[in-house]
């Protein structure tokens, strides 16, 4: 998924927006949602996380009221949730690698501007729950600061004066379309970090998309080169995840030749939600049998395109059998790469014939 258009450009500065590039303010928007409508009688369903990602608050009450059919207006809608969202502003998560790559960029004295669309108030109280955020950003600049808001270039027009850096010394990291297209009509280079799945091909206007913050390499872009992979692996901060084995998609081992044991994905969507899509490693504890290496991807699984976000791991082990049914436990510690798809599954059964 990580495909740089040309080569890109050397750059001193960095301007990063924050919901969806660096806080997961999805996760939250969700929660609130969920909350709001059981008290509507309404019944909360998991694909309404997957319409939220990456939407403005008005195109999500949007959909919401039509999609419930909801007695109300958009405008009630959001004049409701709005102070529920922000009594959980101290729970947005950060996305992956949103913490690394900030410490990076400032031990190594990267001049960093911190450029969003919502107000300076809201975006200092955001990130007052993130230890050494605040600090780390020389230009923290909102959208009640400029005429107007993304995809006007004016927000990064601004913070490179700020910076007094040169338009063209200055890379954007940004999530939503709108901002990819306000960066490069500032002139700057622009990489994408997109938060709706599947939807690559959008951000064709940003000079490169990566699939999360774990895969950026700011080496291409002039900046110091983060030191922490190892051998081509990311350590991460490790997360487990357990239960008993069920019935997948039954197409894993017959039509890849790589069983992967599933877990059931409704009891993690949280958890699932918050790490990136990607293919990650760790050990699998199976309760009767012992602890072996293990290989999983987390996503959409690009081959078979599915709809769900799913958790696929794959034993480094020669069972000889099926273990339906078995407590299954995953300690997860590193990120290997994006997913990625492949044309076909042997030289004479592609996916198309
Ligand atoms: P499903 O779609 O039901 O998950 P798969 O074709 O992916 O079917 O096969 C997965 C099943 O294969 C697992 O649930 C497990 O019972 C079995 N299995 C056997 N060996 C392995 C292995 N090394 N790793 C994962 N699952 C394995
Ligand atoms: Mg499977």
């Amino acid at each position: 998924m990580a495909a740089t258009k040309h080569f890109p450009r050397m750059v001193s500065h960095v301007i990063l927006d924050l919901d969806g590039t660096l806080l997961n303010t999805d996760g939250v928007m969700n929660e609130v949602l969920k909350v709001f409508l059981v008290k509507y009688g309404k019944r909360w369903d998991n694909k309404i996380s997957q319409k939220i990602i990456g939407r403005t608050p008005l195109e999500v009450a949007t959909a919401i009221v039509k999609d419930f059919s909801l007695s109300l207006t958009t405008e009630d809608l959001m004049s409701a949730i709005s102070p529920m969202f922000s009594d959980q502003w101290c729970n947005i998560k950060a996305l992956p690698g949103a913490n690394r790559l900030i410490k990076h960029l400032r031990s190594n004295g990267v001049t960093m501007a911190l450029a969003s669309n919502s107000s300076k108030s809201c975006i200092e109280a955001k990130i007052s729950f993130h230890q050494g955020w605040k600090e780390s950003f020389s230009v923290i600049i909102g959208g009640d600061e400029v005429t107007t808001g993304k995809p006007s270039p004016e927000i990064f027009l601004e913070a490179a004066k700020r910076m007094n850096v040169d338009l063209s010394n200055c890379l954007v990291i940004e999530d939503s379309l709108p901002g990819v297209v306000a960066g490069k009509a500032a002139g700057m280079a622009v990489v994408a970090v997109p938060s709706l799945p599947k939807q690559a091909g959008l951000y064709s206007s940003a000079d490169e998309v990566i699939n999360s913050l774990l895969d950026l390499h700011p080496e291409k872009w002039g900046l110091p080169p983060f030191e922490d992979w190892i051998e081509g692996t990311l350590p991460i901060k490790p997360w487990n995840i357990g239960g008993p084995v069920i019935k997948g998609f039954g197409r894993g081992s017959k039509v890849l030749g790589i069983p992967t044991a599933n877990l059931p994905a409704e009891n993690f969507s949280t958890i699932l939600s918050e790490h990136t899509s990607g293919v990650y490693f760790g050990w699998a504890g199976l309760s009767t049998r012992g602890i072996y290496k293990m290989v999983m991807s987390i996503g959409w699984n690009p081959y078979f395109d599915n709809t769900e976000k799913t958790i696929e791991p794959w034993l480094l082990h020669d069972f000889g059998e099926d273990f339906y049914g078995e407590e299954l436990r995953l300690a997860i510690v590193g990120y290997i790469r994006p997913e990625a798809n492949f044309p076909s599954t042997c030289e004479s059964d592609s996916k198309d014939s």
